[in-house]
């Protein structure tokens, strides 16, 4: 497939893909909605970071991304602000139904950091977020997930343990965020992460969050999404 590249050399962002997106510099040019702009003035935000002035609009145009950036680069709020608008514009669906978005995190302790993060940003859109990991009883998370959320943050392994019991379905979602790729798969859950992408309709937005972009991370991407933008802040090797 034909590709475009541009380097930015003094910023050290390197941009691959077809019909790249326009970067976003400011929060006010997102085109999000006040509710939206206000949670993120309540962080005491400034402005976006480097990944989040790149990654954000090509997530709002609907195209698949790979986003490689340093940890601390403000990764999780490009994929949390875009969820918004993506659940939003969705038609109106019944209580019970499965998520919308669905965020899958290697640990325990990030899924929890993740669920906090989107809370901050969906609770003002009654959007509801649940989280599911391994160490907590399966009946409560049962319970949980037929009570219905829009947005989803789960470990791999939980996940499909959920799939098995029928507590929750996958065919609503639509916008898929693979969280820490390089640690889901040095932490052995490549197998996992297949079979849940297997699971999902092909017609979904896929993004892919990674500190770096080794081998496995390159043919996973090859495999799951569709002509992602690829963008890589530092040396990420
Ligand atoms: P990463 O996932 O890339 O490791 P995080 O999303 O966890 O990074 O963000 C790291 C820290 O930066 C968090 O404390 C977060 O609240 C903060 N942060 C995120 N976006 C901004 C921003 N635009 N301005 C200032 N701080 C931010
Ligand atoms: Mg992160």
């Amino acid at each position: 497939t034909e590709r475009v590249f541009e380097l930015r050399k003094d910023l050290d962002i390197r941009i691959n893909g077809k019909d790249l997106v326009n970067p976003v510099t400011s929060f006010g040019h997102y085109g999000f909605d006040n509710l939206l702009i206000q949670s993120i003035q309540k962080q005491g935000y400034e402005s976006p970071t480097s990944i989040q002035k790149q990654a954000v609009p090509i997530a709002l145009s609907g195209r698949d991304l790979i986003a490689i950036a340093k940890t601390g680069s403000g990764k999780t709020a490009s994929f949390i602000w875009p969820a918004i608008p993506h659940i939003m514009d969705q038609p109106y669906l019944e209580k019970g139904d499965g998520p919308i978005a669905l965020f899958v995190a290697p640990t325990r302790e990030l899924a929890h950091q993740i669920y906090l993060e989107t809370q901050k940003f969906a609770k003002p859109y009654k959007i509801r977020t649940s989280v599911i990991y391994g160490g907590v009883t399966k009946l409560l998370q049962c319970r949980e997930l037929k009570a219905g959320c829009e947005i989803l943050v789960t470990t791999p392994g939980r996940l499909i343990d959920m799939i098995k019991l029928k507590a929750t379905k996958m065919n609503r979602v639509t916008y898929l965020v693979l969280d820490e790729a390089d640690r889901m798969f040095d932490m052995g859950f490549g197998p996992q992460v297949q079979s849940i992408v297997g699971q999902i309709r092909p017609d979904r937005q896929t993004l892919l969050f990674s500190a770096t972009f080794p081998p496995n991370i390159e043919e996973l991407a090859r495999n799951i999404l569709i002509d992602p933008i690829r963008i890589s802040i530092g040396n990420t090797g």
